[in-house]
């Protein structure tokens, strides 16, 4: 049981310990914020009458992803990997989109298997691929649902819209044991377009494909159950076109420092998301007056999309990440051993998957430790 952890060893706090007390550095989630994002989310979606299908590669976490469900307006979840599906199934999620190709026999034969005990969907963009994912699901005695993959401006996977997806929705329809269920059209570089009406002008593009594609299926008496795709920053593009009835979205729950570089219209944080996840460091060591470097370095976060913001602390910068050591600039001389800083990781996604719990904290104190279900899980 939980209560058999050692503090600092097993886990980096316990439930109803202070913020002071919780080992560094630890993945704390502000769980007030936390709720907010999750709260606004699920009126932006009912507002616009379509579906979220939670990202839960943002979290990798059953706790999360079961919350989203009973609480946040989410449908169901997606996920990236087949082990992330099945470390969710296992754990009570059972609506869930793999929103990516699966291929290989070992990794498709256990995606049927795991159809057999929850709706899975998975996405296509391969005619071999759709006859082995048949053959597995009818060894496997089960059904999976399939999306085709539409390459609808981000130049990664999917076909290309029109004739070339209409012949493989084709072929997952007559295809035993597959159900064909309707488009991914995901346009993954647009989300991170700062200015909204760049930002707007990339999505119109892929709208414009997808319905374009559409409507051909519908000649073609191809229904779509699913219209899938957008994420945190384009949401409220594919969610009020008419054309996409399920939205994907994954950072809103976090807001990394990336995403709150990312404008609305009137010049706001997208969606009006805040921060919510959070790298609890300490300083571990001051030898200069105006230099302290920090226990979070590139093992603790992720930095491909910038380094951390230092939240709420106006004068201090982190600078550098070296493995282990967080490098800050402190020309006020403002900070001293053992000090404490909330950390805005600027790439939420890779971030959790650095760690084996969140920690979520409320009015000063720890209030839940939540595993990072599916952490590591890439295969
Ligand atoms: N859908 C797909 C297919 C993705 O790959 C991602 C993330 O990269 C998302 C949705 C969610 O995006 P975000 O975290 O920007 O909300
Ligand atoms: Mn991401």
């Amino acid at each position: 049981s939980r209560n058999d952890l050692e503090i600092g060893y097993d886990v980096p706090a316990a439930v109803g310990d202070a913020l002071k007390s919780i080992q560094t550095p630890a993945l704390v989630i502000d769980l007030n914020a936390f709720e907010r994002n999750v709260e606004r989310m699920r009126c932006h979606v009912e507002s616009m009458n379509v579906r979220l299908r939670a990202h839960a590669k943002t979290h990798k976490s059953a706790d999360i992803a079961l919350f989203q469900i009973a609480k946040g307006g989410a449908c169901g979840v997606c996920c990236q990997k087949v082990s992330e599906a099945e470390a969710l199934v296992r754990e009570g999620v059972l609506d869930i989109l793999v929103s990516n190709q699966v291929t290989g026999p070992l990794k498709i034969a256990r995606l049927a298997r795991l159809a057999g005990r929850a709706r899975i969907i998975v996405c296509v963009d391969d005619a071999a691929n759709v006859a082995a994912l048949s053959n597995a699901a009818q060894s496997a005695g089960s059904t999976i649902e399939v999306l085709v993959e539409i390459d609808c401006g981000a130049r990664r996977c999917g076909v290309q819209p029109g004739a070339p997806a209409a012949d493989l929705a084709r072929s997952i329809a007559a295809s035993p044991n597959l159900v064909f269920s309707g488009l991914q059209a995901y346009h993954g570089s647009a989300q991170h377009i700062v200015d909204p009406a760049e930002r707007r002008t990339a999505i119109a593009a892929a709208i414009e494909m997808t319905r374009d594609t559409l409507r051909l299926l519908a000649e073609l008496g191809l229904e779509c159950a699913i219209v899938g795709g957008a994420g945190t920053g384009s949401f409220d593009m594919e969610g009020g076109s008419g054309v996409y009835n399920e939205l994907q979205c994954g950072s809103y729950i976090f807001m990394d420092a990336d995403y709150g570089r990312i404008r609305d219209d009137s010049g706001g944080v997208v969606g009006g998301f805040e921060h919510a996840l959070f790298v609890l460091t300490s300083v571990m060591s001051k030898t200069t007056p105006t230099r302290v470097v920090c226990d979070a370095g590139l093992k603790a976060l992720a930095v491909d999309s910038g380094l951390p913001l230092i939240f709420d602390r106006p004068g201090i910068t982190y600078v550098a990440a070296n493995d282990e050591h967080g490098k800050i600039d402190d020309p006020g001389n403002l900070l001293a051993i053992d000090d404490r800083l909330f950390l805005v990781p600027g790439h939420c996604d890779p971030t959790c998957n650095l760690y084996d719990w969140f920690v979520g904290v409320r009015d000063g104190k720890v209030e839940a430790l939540w595993p990072v279900t599916a952490r590591g899980k890439l295969y």
